[in-house]
């Protein structure tokens, strides 16, 4: 049961269309290569700490930042992506990483998860069914190739240590608006070269964070907004269009 067996046959399909989550360190690399890069930013209404034992709400406190909006507590969590519409700007023709020894961990990883509350489902994957027949990936539900249990725990430590430093690069842009959690995301497409700025600044000089940075909602669903500004959080209804270097997804029809 939740035995899966992988082994990548270098077909290059999960190289397309992707917002791969980024260190910082593979961030700075990815503009110097000049790759595109977004932040997609989320708050959880946070107005109590969660009783302990509730494994979720830790996993998402230890990837998020503490912050305000208006009299609300919040969490914040930031997601660095490099972004790309079609092929990824690192795919050869024949369907080849050309930083393969460099890609970032994101890349090593998949097909496996990283969350773990989510379930690796192989039918969701872009990966062909004869990708899924030699090497034991997870046995009985648990990750067992020794490399990518390495790799997932890598990628674990990284997001939560730099969630404060994801933190002071919004702040050093002027970025203070994020989409409810669950509802949708805030995607900014900040100028390349002053995010490379603020992410060097951040990568040799982290500074404490001021956990009563204010931020800003925004929703598509004017019952949200209502109630968020019902408990004393600031927002607004987003724009039907991008807005400037900022776009609004929502998982739901606007109401
Ligand atoms: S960096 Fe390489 S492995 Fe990662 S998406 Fe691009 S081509 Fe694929
Ligand atoms: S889609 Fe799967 S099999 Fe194809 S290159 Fe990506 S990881 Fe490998």
């Amino acid at each position: 049961m939740n035995d899966i067996n992988f082994e990548c046959t270098t077909c290059g399909k999960c190289c397309h269309d992707l917002r791969l989550a980024l260190t910082i360190a593979e961030a700075i690399v990815w503009l110097e290569r000049g790759g595109h890069m977004e932040l997609i930013c989320e708050a959880i209404p946070w107005p109590v700490e969660p009783e302990p034992g509730n494994a979720q709400a830790e996993y998402k406190r230890a990837r998020s930042s503490p912050a305000m909006s208006g009299s609300l507590p919040v969490r914040i969590s930031i997601v660095l992506a490099a972004a790309f519409n079609g092929a990824c700007p690192n795919l050869g023709a024949d369907m080849r990483c050309g930083i393969y020894e460099e890609r970032p961990l994101v890349c090593r990883i998949y097909p496996a998860e990283i969350n773990p509350f989510v379930v690796l489902t192989p039918e969701n994957k872009a990966c062909p069914s004869d990708a899924w027949q030699k090497t034991p990936l997870q046995r009985h539900g648990i990750l067992v190739d020794a490399a990518t249990v390495e790799q997932v725990g890598q990628s674990r430590r990284a997001n939560q240590l730099e969630a404060p430093l994801r933190m002071q690069v919004c702040l050093e842009l002027g970025l203070n608006h994020a989409a409810l959690a669950n509802e949708g995301f805030v995607m900014i497409s900040p100028d390349s070269d002053a995010l490379l700025t603020a992410l060097r600044h951040v990568h040799a000089a982290p500074e404490s964070q001021d956990a009563n940075a204010q931020w800003t909602f925004v929703s598509n669903r004017a019952g949200t907004l209502e109630t968020l500004l019902s408990v004393g959080a600031t927002g607004h209804l987003a724009e039907p269009t991008a807005a400037g270097n900022s776009r609004y997804h929502g998982f739901f029809l606007p109401s």
